[in-house]
């Protein structure tokens, strides 16, 4: 006869101990040899999942079972992010403070989704975005909430940009409406694609997505917006937000915040500045002019899980504006009703988010282990880093810088004499390939005026300076082996 089990609750705490023991063990191991793995995965598609069973186990498994799987199956199959080689996109490097805040994070599983069901969730949060803004020389009068990714924090400014025309789209929607005009959204040609992703997503069309033209730094282009912006206005559109960027993706360069913001004030438009990024770097003293103008936007998001050293995942929505979030968001139904709901901030009223994780923990323990002028020194290291970089770039024959080095950012490429467009494309694809192949080191590109681009994005907490030298003696011997055989 089959017997129901009655075993209720968790393993013993003896196992946890000793398997958790195990893991940070491992996790300082790995963190502090992490250069022995390839930094891009070898896995082929498929590979780890066909190393999987397809069905779940009928019997429970110990743990030990599970680690052996996660050492032989699953470390394979990943891209060390926390690798000191990891030069492509944009680096997320997890500090072990921020790790610990995690680990401390999951055992208390708190979830902060109104005020009273962990009032530390929402009041850590608080006190800790409050602490970045005044690390990044803002002024006050900011509200600050987390979100996972910059796409999200984008996606909620635009949506309370959107409500805050006083159009009720919240109310009746966008279809089949005469009192509404097309709403327009503006950002430079450079800006990141969640911008249009957060435009389709709301609805707004992404024909309805200006690309405003850039100089030759790569920058939004003020006249260039302000004649869209009265182009739009002529033809009976409503222009409703610009997003300027802070350290575009391809480039980093810089877009003119304070022109944009006396542009947009005019029409009327929210302005959502995008420094994903970059924005951190304005702890430095030295970068702090990055955020110049920001006071006199409406919202800004940064990402701490990129050069904040915050393990995934942790974006930060600031707002001077946060009814208009609520404006677009708050709904109370009855079983979220509290007594303390009218003298608490309840953070499920800022966003389509109900649950909320407790993110702030690690940023907290990451900005307290390290302080301001710890933060501000390793993220200004990482840019003379970057100089020295674009210094071997610029004086070694062949090469060429395709950028100004705003930042920890260098875009270049190999140009052999003679070689036409097309070539030195397909050189440097292969170029980087064959580095990335090797994987002491991982690259990523892009293209700027259709010209094949390298980029390599220093923002990783552990690369010190010998691995920026080896990214450069793997790209000029992939270099020379591929042309010798030409
Ligand atoms: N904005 C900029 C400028 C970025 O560079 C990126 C990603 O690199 C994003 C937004 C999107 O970030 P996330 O992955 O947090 O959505």
């Amino acid at each position: 006869m089959h017997t129901v089990p009655t075993l209720t609750g968790d393993l013993s705490p003896d196992e946890f101990r000793a398997a958790a023991h195990a893991a940070v063990d491992w996790i300082a191991e790995y963190l502090e040899s992490s250069g022995q793995y390839p930094v891009r995965s070898r896995a082929r598609p498929g590979e780890v999942r066909a190393a999987l069973p397809a069905a779940p186990p009928e019997h429970g498994e110990p743990l030990g079972a599970m680690l052996r799987d996660f050492h032989g199956t699953i470390v394979p199959g990943i891209t060390h992010w926390n690798h000191p080689g990891f030069f492509a996109y944009f680096a997320n490097s997890g500090a072990y403070p921020g790790i610990l805040g995690e680990l401390l994070a999951a055992g208390l599983n708190a979830n902060g989704m109104l005020w009273v069901t962990s009032p530390a969730v929402t009041e850590l949060e608080q006190v800790t975005l409050d602490w970045l803004r005044q690390l990044m020389g803002l002024g006050d009068g900011w509200f600050g909430e987390i979100t996972d990714t910059a796409s999200v924090s984008t996606f909620y400014a635009l949506a309370a940009a959107r409500e805050r025309t006083g159009f009720d789209i919240r109310g009746k929607g966008m279809a089949a409406r005469s009192d509404l005009p097309r709403l327009r959204v503006y950002c430079s040609e450079h800006a990141h694609s969640s911008i249009d992703k957060a435009v389709i997503a709301l609805g707004l069309g992404h024909e309805n997505l200006v690309k405003v033209a850039t100089d030759e730094q790569y920058r939004l282009r003020p006249e260039a917006l302000q004649a869209a912006i009265e182009a739009d206005v002529a033809a009976g559109y409503r222009p409703i937000a610009v997003v300027p960027c802070v350290g575009t993706t391809s480039i980093t360069s810089i877009d003119p915040v304070p022109e944009v913001v006396r542009i947009a004030r005019r029409y009327d438009c929210w302005v959502h500045v995008d420094a994903a990024y970059a924005g951190v770097a304005a702890i430095v003293p030295e970068l702090r002019y990055l955020l110049d103008g920001v006071d006199g936007a409406d919202s800004l998001v940064v990402n701490p899980h990129k050069w904040l050293f915050t393990p995934m995942d942790c974006s930060v929505l600031y707002t001077r504006d946060p009814q208009a979030l609520k404006q677009a968001f708050a709904l109370l139904p009855e079983y979220l009703v509290t007594r303390t709901q009218d003298e608490t901030v309840n953070l499920m009223d800022y966003g389509i988010q109900l649950g909320r994780r407790f993110r702030s923990l690690k940023l907290w323990m990451v900005m307290r282990a390290y302080g301001r002028d710890g933060l501000a020194e390793r993220i200004r290291h990482h840019c003379e880093l970057a100089r020295e970089f674009a210094g071997m770039v610029h004086f070694e024959g062949g090469w060429e810088l395709m950028a100004p080095v705003t930042l920890s950012l260098v875009c270049f490429r190999r140009v052999p004499d003679g070689a036409d467009e097309a070539a030195i494309a397909e050189l440097n694809a292969a170029i980087m390939e064959r580095v990335n192949a090797r994987g002491q080191v991982y690259l990523s590109h892009t293209k700027l005026d259709g010209r094949y681009t390298l980029r390599l994005a220093i923002g990783n907490i552990r690369t010190a300076r010998a691995h920026v030298a080896l990214a450069w003696s793997e790209l000029r011997a992939a270099a020379s082996s591929i042309e010798r055989r030409e």
